[in-house]
């Protein structure tokens, strides 16, 4: 491969799929451009996409086997691997092995790692972190049409004269879908966007109607949209008849639960007149898309909801056709490749059932096994409750963090405390989870393998390798293939690379197919080498009527059940499990922020992505702010009946009042008390085992340490005696930010614990006051800074960091961090707004107010922002608006 040579390949975030152009450089970093020939992105990439380059490097990295924290050779972990996989089922029976996978995985490692469970080892323990995301919308789809299928593609949405996001910040968590849809906003002024959600969030800024609903009514809200459209003789009745079943009783179920706007506003706490709007404009509409995501899935009545939504379009007759149809956007990468092969462990593969006896019989037969599992496998909350409980004695968890993600994390954490095998395939060397491994398997990264992944409008896309992987990482399904061989399966694992696995993968899907199962890639079933390399873009089903992909499904109307017609199902809607309380009296949501992915081992390399929301948080509304003693900007601590975590408080009146808002992505590697889900209760849904993320019931109170302080270092350091601390990777420094219970007695000292001796130091204390300042300077070059004060009214970092730029401090300078201010010349830029060029908020205040600018045109004219990926675009308005 040359150095220079561009490869395209595809994004590992989130569930869009956009294509990248990666180019590798001679320096060693990767340039990094979207692909405007991937129909996805047609060349946009959000913040994180335009910063994949800046996540490349190998610090951190898992670089080769370890057994009980010890270096081996692949072929005694491999062999140890399967030895005890052997000696548990044979001792134990298949059951008490697990895998917990995930949606990160490319489709042939989840092919692989899901026959190797299913089909050879004979149980169905397996199960992904997609279960997290998207679960409940599986369950929804094969309810209703008898087959997991998203019906709809992305152009859809831009055509749509209408737009429902419901439960979805996409601004933030499906961005250049967002940049997409604002395009198709400004091109057609007269489309209409209403976004539900009882955050305003920066996808409001879309929206010709925010609903901010009450948390977990969203099933009120469509029960009362169904019964509306019979009253007002809005219902398609040849649709209904021809095409459906079971909506006398879906309309049962929604007249008894919302029968009217006032029963409606009752439940969802939304005005009448605003739901009347909605209800109107649903109902008038011809071409209507219902886009939903993690706040429509995430509660322990996701698949209702979902089937509530689907309802809606059934009842009229708004699917199968251009620019409508109930919309699910998926999390991740692959979460849908995993639907594909089966990595639920309630699925079979392509889309089959495993206590389906012809699935079964089928399935054993093409994998000639007579050891296919029988019965489902335990969904991702059970399967840890099993490893807890010891039913399953060895687990193997490949690229994900549960110990961080899962809900009663800590219940997780001790659950793998006393595992008795715990195998880990990572990329990353240090995560909650690899500490609890006793075997270490390293794992290729990013742009290190091949192979291919699904987004959430079914388009495959190839995810190709243009970088050697590090040390003796190795790509998963190579790792599941030596296994599942030296487990004694040589004959059904002859993979060789990963076109041998796609190709088995398509075969599965097209045996005995003859258009009974929507997933079918028997167009691609003989796919040679060559072509699998070249492979572009393309949306399933592709098959001999449809060789070019599928962009739209049921366009006939015959859905995946025994008589061909949707499903209506009748909804009972039922509020969250989990009721609050006067001990724990707000509803605790959480999600993701704009610029992070997941527990941030990717993103958070790439400094830039650092920048904009650099530390753990919660928002609140000002009036539960002020109900319990919180100020802005400093810390609380937020517990539940489970746990308890630290983190800066943010007021905001975006917030509903009574519930707050806090982001997943902090784990024990990056804070001291930051794991959100080690708050979050345990409760899922009873059909898809998704579990309640956005509805825990909490109490927050003021967390006052006797000191607040923080210290950026060129190098990274140990924190000591903070009770509190935050590690953020900087543009050549690393920063901390801190705060203890205990007194520090002599700070000088202290900071020279931190940051050595070797250096002129600078500082300044003012003991009563409790405040003290330094900085240690190595050939003029700032080496680090250490700040420490009784409150956390402390110095801009985003001035101080601008320092360790500085090859030499000038007096100015020097004297600037004695006093603890910008001196003359010097600027605080601000917390960043727009990631691709670094631009404040201060900055961005002060041109608007100096410059006297009006748009986001004129802010992208004179500082660039915005003008790259559009993430900030958003964020922008609000500062014009103030
Ligand atoms: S929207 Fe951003 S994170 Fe998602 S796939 Fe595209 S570039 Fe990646």
């Amino acid at each position: 491969m040359g150095k220079q040579q561009t490869i395209q390949t595809t994004c590992p975030y989130c569930g869009v799929g956009c294509g990248v152009l990666a180019t590798p450089q001679a320096d060693g970093t990767v340039s990094i451009e979207g692909d405007s020939n991937h129909p996805a992105n047609l060349g946009r990439l959000c913040s994180k996409g335009s910063a994949l380059g800046e996540t490349v490097d190998h610090g951190n990295r898992l670089l080769h086997p370890q057994i009980d924290g010890k270096r081996v050779p692949w072929d005694e972990a491999l062999n140890t691997v399967s030895r005890k996989f052997n000696d548990i089922i044979a001792k134990h029976g298949p059951n008490a092995i697990g895998f917990y996978v995930s949606g990160q995985i490319l489709t042939e490692d989840y092919y692989t790692a899901n026959k190797l469970m299913k089909g050879f080892i004979g149980s169905a323990n397996i199960d992904t972190n997609s279960r997290l995301c998207m679960s409940s919308a599986v369950a929804g789809y094969k309810r209703a049409f008898g087959s997991d299928s998203v019906p709809c593609s992305y152009e859809d949405l831009e055509q749509a004269d209408l737009l429902v996001i419901t439960g979805s910040n996409l601004a933030w968590c499906h961005p250049v879908i967002f940049q997409r849809i604002r395009q198709a906003k400004e091109d057609r002024p007269e489309m209409k966007v209403v976004v539900i959600d009882p955050r305003t969030t920066a996808t409001c800024d879309l929206a010709d109607l925010h609903l901010p609903l009450r948390p977990g009514s969203d099933a009120s809200l469509f029960n009362g949209l169904l019964n509306y459209l019979k009253q007002e003789d809005y219902l398609d009745l040849d649709f209904l008849e021809l095409h459906t079943e079971g909506f006398s009783a879906a309309l049962k179920a929604a007249k008894t639960s919302a029968g009217n706007i006032p029963q409606v506003s009752a439940v969802t706490d939304l005005p009448e007149q605003d739901i009347i709007k909605f209800y109107q404009l649903f109902a008038s509409t011809e071409k209507v898309i219902t886009l939903y995501s993690q706040g429509v899935n995430q509660s322990t009545s996701g698949t209702d909801k979902s089937n509530s939504i689907i309802n809606c379009h059934l009842a009229t007759g708004r699917l199968g056709k251009p620019a409508m149809g109930p919309f699910s956007m998926t999390g991740q990468p692959n979460a849908m490749g995993g639907r594909e092969v089966g990595g639920l462990s309630n699925q079979l593969a392509a889309h089959m059932e495993i206590t389906n006896p012809e699935h079964h019989d089928r399935v054993s037969r093409f994998w000639e096994t007579d050891r296919l599992a029988t019965e489902n496998g335990a969904k991702a909350v059970d399967l840890f409750n099993d490893v807890g409980e010891g039913k399953i004695k060895a687990v193997w968890i490949m690229a994900t963090n549960p110990v961080v993600s899962l809900p009663d994390a800590d219940k997780v954490k001790a659950a793998l405390e006393q595992c008795e095998l715990v195998v880990v395939s990572e990329c990353e060397s240090n995560t909650d989870t690899t500490e609890l491994a006793d075997i270490l398997l390293p794992a290729a990264a990013w742009g290190e393998k091949d192979g291919t992944v699904t987004n959430s409008e079914r388009r495959i896309s190839h995810q190709r390798q243009f970088l050697t992987a590090p040390g003796e990482a190795r790509p998963d399904w190579w790792i599941i293939t030596q296994v599942a061989r030296k487990m004694g399966f040589e004959k059904a694992f002859p993979f060789e690379k990963p076109v041998d696995v796609f190709r088995e993968h398509a075969r599965l899907s097209a045996f005995e197919n003859n258009g009974s199962r929507d997933f079918d890639l028997s167009g691609l079933a003989e796919i040679s080498d060559e072509a699998y390399e070249k492979l572009a873009p393309i949306q399933w089903p592709v098959s001999d009527n449809a060789p070019a992909g599928t962009a739209r499904l049921f366009t006939d109307y015959q859905f995946f059940t025994p008589n061909g017609k949707a499903r209506m199902v009748p909804i009972e809607p039922k509020l969250p499990e989990n009721k609050t309380s006067d001990d724990y009296p707000l509803v605790l949501n959480t999600g993701r922020i704009r610029d992070q992915w997941h527990t941030m081992t990717r993103t958070g390399r790439a400094v830039r992505l650092n920048a904009h929301i650099p530390e753990p948080m919660v928002q609140i509304h000002p009036v539960d702010a002020q109900n319990w003693g919180l100020v802005d900007g400093a810390l609380a601590q937020v517990s539940s009946k489970l746990g308890k975590m630290i983190v800066r408080v943010v007021i905001t009146d975006e917030q509903r009042p009574g519930s707050v808002f806090v982001p997943i992505h902090w784990s024990n590697q990056s804070a001291s008390l930051a794991r959100v889900d080690a708050l979050v209760a345990a409760v899922v849904d009873p059909i898809s085992g998704q579990p309640e993320s956005k509805h825990t019931p909490v109490k927050i109170r003021p967390y006052q340490p006797v000191w607040h302080g923080f210290i950026l270092s060129r190098h990274p350091i140990s924190v000591r005696d903070a009770n509190y601390w935050v590690k953020v990777r900087g543009g050549q420094f690393w920063r901390y930010e801190i705060a203890g219970e205990q007194e520090i007695q002599h700070p000088d000292v202290w900071a020279q614990k931190h940051l050595g001796t070797n250096g002129e130091w600078l500082d300044f204390i003012d003991k009563k006051a409790g405040r003290y300042r330094a900085g240690i300077i190595v050939g003029n070059r700032l080496e680090g800074v250490v700040f420490v004060s009784p409150d956390h009214d402390l110095p801009a970092r985003s001035w101080l960091s601008q320092l360790f730029t500085s090859p030499s401090l000038t007096d100015e300078e020097r004297y600037s961090l004695l006093v603890g201010q910008p001196g003359k010349g010097q600027k605080d830029c601000g917390t960043t707004v727009c990631s691709c060029f670094g631009v404040g908020e201060n900055t961005l205040k002060e041109a608007i107010a100096v410059g006297k600018l009006k748009s986001v045109d004129e802010i992208g004219d004179k500082l660039n922002a915005g003008t790259n990926c559009g993430s900030c675009i958003p964020e922008l308005k609000k500062l014009l608006g103030q």
